[in-house]
């Protein structure tokens, strides 16, 4: 049996930082970033342990996602920062500007994580972290 490996999924770890198609695609869709045939997502926030269609694992140490935390947060303040801007240039300085750009801060957290979290699996997989198990070479002490 042979499986058609994607031609995203034989770039090298680095090189794949070029594949701007498929980033986009992962980022968008929350497609595998190795074989973009497979969900990558098994609910809103939560990841399948390993892709469905290619057996690479998303998650290899606990934690590996807070940085998607992290980009969720500055992609929000850059959106409260341009809802801010929009509208202090339409309406001025009106009274419950600040409630408004609460607001905005408050949900768009929780709406760009998914997004965040997707752009974040497919850089730790153009870094070289998102691999199959079979792919992880781990050397026991019995083997040295
Ligand atoms: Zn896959």
């Amino acid at each position: 049996m042979s499986r058609e490996v994607p031609k995203a999924a034989k770039l090298r770890p680095g090189v794949r930082f070029m594949d701007v198609g498929g980033m986009m695609h992962t980022t968008l869709t929350g497609a595998c970033p190795d074989c973009h045939q497979a969900q990558a997502f098994d609910g809103a926030y939560r990841l399948h342990a390993t892709c469905t269609n290619c057996g690479v694992r998303f998650e290899r140490d606990e934690g590996s996602f807070l940085g998607a935390l992290a980009v969720a947060y500055g992609l929000t303040v850059l959106l409260v920062a341009i809802a801010a801007v929009m509208l202090v240039v339409r309406w001025g300085l009106f009274d419950g500007l600040a409630f408004v750009l609460i607001g905005v801060g408050v949900l768009g957290v929780p709406l760009l994580y998914r997004s965040a979290k997707a752009w974040w699996l497919w850089w730790l997989w153009a870094a070289g972290f998102v691999l199959r198990d079979d792919d992880v070479a781990v050397k026991r002490p019995q083997d040295r």
